[in-house]
């Protein structure tokens, strides 16, 4: 084997915290190298790597499509636009809350009863998970939509590109406990 084949192996033992390559001393070899590994691709992996579709309505669908699509999407939370972008979020319990509360469910938009923007927490594609997993955390909630902002006339817009949720970011885990 020659020497730069060597060089490129110790390399990559080194990368994967396999080695620790020590000045004077040479390459030592690391326990605990899994773990080491794992910490340092999930520190590497960002939000555009896994986020998946958002599932999306206009702030004039009514309360009831809104219902019947949570269920036929299967997801816990919907992202609301207006004109193309983000003006709102609505969740399984914002959605019982108004079934307590409203008989028309067919006539009353979902514009009505959303969480408004600005107070819409977002992340981006090029954040990292645990930048956004930090958001989730601190803010109790279940999902996070991926958002690319866009500046018109001066004014800022955000399109939603993705959505990111607390299944996201466990199958990032199971995934890299599975790897290795
Ligand atoms: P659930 O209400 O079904 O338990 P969540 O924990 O995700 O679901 O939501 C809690 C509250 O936070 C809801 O009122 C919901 O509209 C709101 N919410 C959910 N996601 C966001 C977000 N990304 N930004 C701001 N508010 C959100």
């Amino acid at each position: 084997m020659s020497r730069a084949a060597i060089r490129s192996d110790l390399e990559l033992l080194t990368k994967s915290f396999v080695l620790e390559a020590k000045p004077k001393v040479g390459y030592i070899y690391l326990e605990n190298s899994t773990d080491k590994y794992i910490l340092n691709e999930i520190n590497e992996i960002k939000v555009g790597d896994v986020q998946s579709l958002p599932v999306l309505v206009d702030e004039e669908t009514s309360i009831y499509e809104v219902v019947v699509k949570m269920f036929l999407e299967d997801v816990g939370t919907i992202y609301v636009i207006c004109e193309g972008f983000l003006s709102g979020v609505v969740s399984r319990k914002d959605l019982i809350k108004s079934l307590l509360g409203t008989t028309d469910l067919k006539k009353i938009p979902i514009g009505l009863i959303m969480n408004r923007m600005p107070n819409i927490i977002m992340t981006f594609p090029e954040e990292f998970i645990l930048d956004a997993a930090k958001k989730i955390i601190e803010h109790e909630i279940d999902s996070l939509p991926v958002v690319e902002k866009i500046i018109t006339n001066e004014k800022i817009n955000y399109k939603v590109v993705g959505r990111i949720s607390k299944t996201n970011i466990t199958k990032v885990f199971v995934e890299l406990v599975k790897i290795n």
